[in-house]
């Protein structure tokens, strides 16, 4: 089957066209995405409003390169999958409702796709990898361990109790006037500094709770950017580079609780930790993840950067995998600002099937 894929949670514009076979395999025929940096740049994060008022003007344009650079006419698409939510609600309501259109006009199935399923199940498009898996979702909106049971099947063992990690990110980098999205450029930053120069707060670490906590941590760097004031490009440099060692110190020693917690858990099984998000594309993150898995015996995959951060193919491909289950949803299905994953309407019910 073929499926559209549309994206329009925050701030990427986004369509994708992606073939799924019978025997699961999936293919990108095509992947289009629009950021709005320009038009949030003056505001140092995204403005809800803007944002929509961006999906509005780009969506058609987006859907129709997606369709151009595929070769696949609009006609020759088994499904339309769009995120549905969570997310900021104009915004959403923008992909949601264009999706909704074009499946009444050519009578396809509508498949309302949760971001976070998106997110969760991309390492499946990329890597083929197979139920269950352990996922690290660490995002601009979200910082979570969850355990993927199936398609529409996960159990949370761990939330952010405060702010993401992608946000953490984004605020350091805000403080440190290094621009927006600051994930990027705070990783630039840091590779030129001394990590080792300041020793910043690594909350909740005692505890054995799968949870996160980075506000203190943003209030620990933004004390000592003060006192540091005026900052040369080295102090930047160098506390970047402190930020990031910290936060790659917590997600190092939760994902290792977190595998063990797999191991204990589904013994006969192979700890699977899959990371998924825009923050996945983090070297020195990626890397503390990596000796954790090669400590712990575990599996880690990490899908390319491009398919980490918001993009169409995800979204296509959660609706895929959905419509191969037999899952389809009503043309009055209502976008949603909040849906966890563990939502027990994400459940694929057996008599859809
Ligand atoms: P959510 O999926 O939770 O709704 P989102 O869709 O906005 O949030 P993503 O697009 O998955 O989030 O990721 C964007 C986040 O990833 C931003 O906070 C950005 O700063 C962060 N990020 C991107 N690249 C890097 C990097 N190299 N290092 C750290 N963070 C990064
Ligand atoms: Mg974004
Ligand atoms: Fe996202």
């Amino acid at each position: 089957a073929v499926i559209l894929g549309i994206e329009t949670s925050c701030d990427e514009t986004a369509a994708a066209l992606v073939a799924r076979d019978a025997s699961g395999n999936g293919k990108i025929l095509s992947n289009v995405v629009r950021s709005q940096l320009d038009e949030h740049a003056a505001f140092g994060g995204v403005v809800p409003e803007l944002a929509a008022r961006a999906h509005v003007a780009f969506l058609d344009h987006i859907i129709e390169a997606a369709c151009r650079q595929a070769g696949i006419g609009l006609a020759e698409v088994d499904a339309i999958a769009a995120t549905a939510g969570p997310g900021l609600i104009g915004g959403v309501l923008v992909g949601l409702t264009t999706a909704k259109a074009i499946a009444a006009a050519l009578g396809k199935p509508l498949i309302a796709v949760n971001h976070l399923e998106a997110h969760a199940l991309t390492a499946r498009l990329t890597d083929g990898v197979a139920f269950p898996y352990l996922m690290l979702l660490v995002s601009g909106g979200h910082s979570q361990f969850v355990l993927v049971r199936g398609v529409g099947d996960y159990a949370r063992w761990g939330t952010t109790i405060d702010d993401a990690l992608g946000e953490a990110f984004d605020k350091t980098a805000k403080l440190l006037s290094l621009g927006h999205p600051g994930g990027p450029a705070l990783e630039a930053a840091a590779s030129q500094g001394n990590p080792r120069r300041f020793r910043f707060p690594r909350p909740l670490l005692r505890e054995e709770r799968l949870d996160f906590s980075f506000s203190g941590l943003k209030t620990a760097v933004r004390l000592e950017a003060e006192g540091l004031a005026p900052l040369t490009d080295k102090d930047v440099a160098d506390i970047a580079a402190s930020f990031q060692a910290t936060v790659a110190e917590i997600v190092a020693v939760r994902a290792r609780q977190a595998l063990e917690r797999f191991a204990r858990e589904l013994p006969g099984h192979r700890p699977l930790l899959v990371v998924a998000g825009g923050v996945a594309a983090n070297r020195t993150i990626g890397a503390g993840l990596q000796r954790i898995a090669d400590e712990t015996g575990a599996e880690l995959v990490v899908p390319p950067p491009a398919l980490c951060t918001d993009n169409g193919a995800m979204v296509a491909w959660a609706g895929a995998e959905r419509l191969a289950l037999g899952a389809a949803d009503d043309l009055s299905f209502a976008a949603r600002a909040r849906w966890p994953l563990d939502d027990p309407d994400m459940r694929i019910l057996p008599d859809a099937a």
